[in-house]
């Protein structure tokens, strides 16, 4: 099977315009370890009813190219999906789900809908922690309630932790997360998910991250000196601060964690470009269909 490469959307259209492309596309993917048959697993199989999937040549079940996937139940053509999904994946503005659904004339609640499937098997794995030096702070984001325009006094502010490898002045890999205070043990959960205990972390002054010392031995602090010591990590707060203000005009305190993961699973693959697309349609495959109900509900 081909991989995607980083592509034009001229090229991307040639490729994925049709349905049928898509579908063997998903195909090779789903099955490509081989088929086991989802109700008795059997390995033996025929052609489906629909294009590319596969009945069970023991007791028949029919399974189809999306089932058991995040494609599931989808309401619009696979093409509309994977056009959505080249769009997410490359457009560094992102897109929000009124956007989508203008510019694939589909309804707003299933624009959102597909877009938070999308932001979920966007989550990272937390098994490829940040290493070596890595400099971490905290910032707000102020969020307009729903209904309100701009800044008003029941404004609430979001509290972010940021960490973010240090290399020559350039940065590496990051990751962020909600969190409730600046308390220790509120940090200590971005140390746990996603940072190595023996790297060389850089805080500011900041007497939440001293408890955290234990445990992680060559976290040192200095003073920000009004951020002159941080400027790499304060360009990726205030390029992420923009990307959200781009895509959302307000956001929920629940949703944030989405959209952080989000944008970190582009930023953190913005220099192989050439296999994003393939990766997010693979662990659209790989994952288990979720409901509008049960998005509701998912923390991340
Ligand atoms: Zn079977």
């Amino acid at each position: 099977m081909q991989r995607l490469k980083e592509i034009s959307r001229g090229i991307f259209e040639e490729e994925f315009g049709a349905k049928d492309s898509c579908l063997s596309y998903l195909s090779d993917l789903k099955w490509q370890d081989g088929y086991a048959c989802k109700k008795c697993n059997e390995t033996r199989y025929s052609k489906g009813k629909q294009a590319y999937s596969r009945r069970c040549k023991k007791c028949g079940y029919d399974e189809s190219v999306t089932a058991h996937t995040m494609f599931h139940k989808l309401k619009f053509g696979i093409d509309k999906a994977f056009s959505i999904l080249y769009e997410l994946a490359n457009t560094k503005k992102g897109a929000n789900s009124i956007w989508l659904s203008e510019r694939y004339d589909i309804n707003q609640k299933t624009a959102w809908l597909f877009r938070s499937k999308v932001q979920t098997v966007m989550t990272s794995s937390k098994e490829h922690p940040l290493e070596n030096q890595v400099h971490i702070d905290e910032f707000e984001i102020g969020t307009p309630q729903k209904g309100e325009q701009g800044r008003s006094k029941s404004e609430k502010k979001i509290r972010v932790v940021i960490a973010i490898e240090y290399r020559d002045g350039e940065s590496g890999r990051g990751y962020a997360q909600v969190i409730d205070d600046f308390s220790a043990n509120s940090l200590r959960g971005i140390f746990e998910d996603h940072i190595s205990t023996d790297a060389n972390v850089l805080a500011d002054g900041w007497a939440g991250y001293k408890p955290l010392k234990e445990d992680y031995p060559n976290l040192k602090q200095i003073l920000s000196d009004k951020g002159r010591n941080f400027i790499m990590l304060h360009n990726q707060i205030r390029n992420f601060k923009n990307w959200l203000r781009g895509v959302h005009s307000y956001c929920n305190h629940e949703y944030m964690n989405r959209y952080i993961e989000e944008y970190f699973f582009r930023f953190n693959r913005r220099n192989h470009r050439k296999s994003i697309l393939h990766k997010l349609i693979d662990r659209m495959v790989n994952s288990c269909p979720l409901t509008f109900a049960e998005i509701q509900c998912v923390a991340i």
